[in-house]
């Protein structure tokens, strides 16, 4: 009997402890998980529940477009097995915080596989917009010289665009010649080793996808100055080597260009719109990709993760179907939503609104005296009743211009962050109906 019950003892005393203690055991298996940002983070959570221990990086109410990471994060990154981004260039800190934390886990990217919007700056104001994003004037000799397109990350940052070359002594002198031809449409077509001249034309050029550069050969008649207006960043598509060289293969540098700033002027965020999130279907392929990569992390637990993710896309069907409702019951003329960062792309596409911005796609870039005067033309011209502040951004520029056009303050919108637990847009799902309710009462009144 002594003896038996020695050997029991520790067996019984550990199994007591299990039993005791289950939220510990629990936690032990839990895989440690981080989510660049709050929207992320949720869905990831509504996924992986209980099976995995989450970290958020940026958090509710907070900026991902300018955050800079902690030596904290970076060790929480490099406990993690999975690291979930959005991707599409929204967290532009990542490789720097990816490379401190000697992350050996998988990085996921949510938005794989998602129909991105391309970026067009000058596109989002419609009339405002002045047909080329760049200009730069080029002292030349007669003669030939190559002007190339190169894939960056595998694709080209659009998959066409148009230029038009001028004999010119500046920008300005042929600027408005250059946006009647980019804006006209008998534009003429070019592909992969065709010759472009000066000419009182628009050329369309095409990318040939099949190569990893599409090349032009320029031909130069007379020597003397050219300007040459292109509707997208050459940078955009500067893979190891600059756009323009010559026929030796020296690099050619222009004498005058618009925007000065060059290679970090324009593109903080890459080719495509990153708020993906914000349309529900999107999402779906959000939650695709994070259960798949919780499955591969963590097999045992597919079953749950498989069913926290349908259950999770029978939710968002149902919001969506509401949104779609609400905002279909909007008039043709209440469809404006002016809002301080270009973040509703995906959202306006989706629900047939239209979302214009005095600052661009990211909270980096600055609005531009010409822009904010175009806004606040375009809001008296069109009457619309409301603007609306974010919470993320700087308002004082919405609220200027709702001084200025007496367009009321619609309400706040969520576009980049959840906001705290007990605020109104917690979740992903509170944060759409959010959103969708105050656009719909602001406007629809
Ligand atoms: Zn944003």
């Amino acid at each position: 009997m002594i003896h038996r019950s020695n050997i029991l003892t520790p067996i019984i005393a550990a199994l007591a402890l299990i039993l005791a203690a289950p939220s510990f055991v629990l936690a032990k298996d839990k895989i440690p998980v981080v989510a660049t940002f709050s929207i992320l983070g949720d869905l990831v959570k509504q996924v992986g529940g209980e099976h995995i221990a989450l970290t958020t990086l940026v958090g509710h109410d907070a900026d991902a477009h300018m955050y800079k990471p902690t030596p904290a994060d970076a060790a929480t990154v490099s406990g993690a097995k999975v690291l979930f981004v959005n991707g599409l260039g929204f967290e532009g800190w990542l490789d720097r915080l990816s490379e401190a934390s000697n992350f050996r886990g998988a990085r996921v990217v949510a938005t794989q596989g998602v129909k991105a919007i391309p970026f067009k700056e000058d596109d989002e104001h419609g009339e405002g917009g002045h047909g080329f994003e760049w200009a730069g004037v080029f002292d030349l000799s007669a003669g030939s010289y190559k002007w190339s397109f190169a894939k960056v990350d595998g694709k080209y940052a659009d998959p066409a665009m148009k230029m038009v070359i001028l004999e010119s002594d500046g920008i300005e002198a042929s600027e408005k010649r250059a946006v009647e031809y980019l804006e006209g449409t008998n534009s003429v077509t070019r592909d992969h080793n065709d010759q472009l001249v000066a000419q009182d034309k628009a050329y369309k050029l095409n990318f040939d996808a099949s190569r990893d550069m599409t090349v032009f050969s320029v031909k130069i008649n007379k020597a003397g100055k050219y300007a040459f207006f292109t509707e997208h960043m050459p940078f955009e598509f500067e893979a190891d080597e600059h756009f323009f060289k010559d026929n030796s293969g020296k690099d050619v540098e222009p004498v005058e260009q618009e925007p000065d700033t060059g290679h970090h002027g324009h593109h903080h965020h890459g080719a495509y719109d990153p708020h993906a999130w914000q349309n529900p279907n999107n999402v779906v392929k959000y939650l695709r990709n994070i259960a798949a990569a919780l499955v591969k992390a963590d097999p045992a637990n597919t079953a749950t993760y498989n069913k926290n993710r349908d259950a999770y896309i029978v939710k968002l069907k149902a919001l969506d179907a509401k949104i779609m409702a609400q905002m279909n019951s909007l008039g043709e003329n209440q469809r404006t939503v002016v809002t301080s960062h270009d973040a509703f792309g995906y959202f306006a596409e989706h629900y047939g609104l239209k979302f214009v911005a005095p600052q661009g796609m990211s909270t980096e870039s600055e609005a531009s005296a010409k822009d904010v005067a175009n806004l606040i033309t375009q809001i008296r011209k069109q009457k619309i009743s409301a603007v609306f502040v974010e919470t993320i951004t700087d308002n004082r520029l919405i609220e200027q211009i709702s001084r200025e056009t007496n367009a009321k303050i619609g309400g706040t919108l969520y576009s980049d962050a959840l906001s705290r637990p007990k605020g109104p847009a917690s979740t992903y799902l509170k944060m759409m109906d959010q959103n969708s309710s105050v656009i719909a009462k602001s406007l629809g009144s």
